[in-house]
């Protein structure tokens, strides 16, 4: 890991960055690279990039959206724990779920969090079907997403679990834009109503442009939604 590129990005950001906090991330890239040795867990990236597209553009976050101190949090579609991993590091006080639809992924996440001696919540299971489940459904402060699918289909994959007052937050490019008009009908079905969009920057790419879209829970998600899994992104809401 180009441990001296994370910590000036941290630090460009505000965000903390003490010995615990770069030991943690030390070991997340350890463990990283084991499990990529035989799985296909990440798109391998040279160590500057991967600092920058996973790590911090992960934290970028925290200097965006207030998250109270104890909230829970729900990131769907979490893969090897982008933007999940790099928050609970950098906030462990958050109640973190990881939620993804592949196995391997999951076991991946519970050996990187135990080694790392964090707690979150892993589940395997689609978003469509955790929607459903009462014990997840509308129990969360925020939902977190990053290049899982379109802002429509995001709606119905992330407001399901969040409750009335909470956040969903989604990480896009600068395609996110265009994908937010045709959403705004979805985020209503499902209870949400979409805020500013926030621009965030990544220390050292002044070039790349990443947009946080939120979408507050304002009422309760109807009882037919989310769909049966599969239908979200086959004919998405529109
Ligand atoms: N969020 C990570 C990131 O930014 O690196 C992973 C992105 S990866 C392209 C998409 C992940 O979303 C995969 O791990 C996939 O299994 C998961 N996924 C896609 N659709 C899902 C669904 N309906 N429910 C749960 N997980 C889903």
């Amino acid at each position: 890991m180009n441990k001296d590129r994370l910590v000036q990005g941290l630090k460009q950001l505000n965000l903390p960055c003490d010995e615990q906090i770069m030991l943690r991330f030390e070991q997340f890239h350890e463990i990283l690279d084991e499990y990529n040795r035989h799985m296909d867990l990440t798109a391998v990236l040279d160590e500057d990039e991967r600092v920058d597209r996973h790590d911090l553009d992960s934290a970028a976050v925290l200097t965006a959206v207030t998250i109270p101190n104890g909230a829970s949090a729900i990131d769907v579609g979490t893969g090897a724990g982008f933007p999940g991993i790099p928050i609970l590091i950098l906030r462990p006080d958050l109640h973190l779920t990881l939620l993804d639809a592949q196995q391997k992924r999951c076991l991946f996440l519970k050996n990187a969090v135990s080694r790392m001696g964090l707690h979150a919540e892993i589940i395997h299971a689609r978003a469509e079907d955790a929607g459903r489940n009462p014990q997840l459904r509308e129990q969360f402060d925020f939902a977190f997403s990053r290049a899982v699918a379109s802002m429509g289909v995001l709606q119905e994959l992330m407001l399901p679990l969040v409750r009335i007052g909470g956040k969903a937050v989604a990480w896009k490019g600068p395609k996110g834009l265009e994908e937010l008009d045709s959403a705004k009908r979805a985020a209503f079905l499902l209870g949400g109503t979409f805020m500013e969009p926030v621009s965030v920057e990544i220390p050292e790419r002044p070039d790349w442009t990443h947009l946080l879209l939120v979408t507050e829970k304002v009422k309760g998600t109807p009882k037919a939604y989310p769909r049966k899994a599969g239908t979200p992104s086959k004919k998405p809401l529109a």
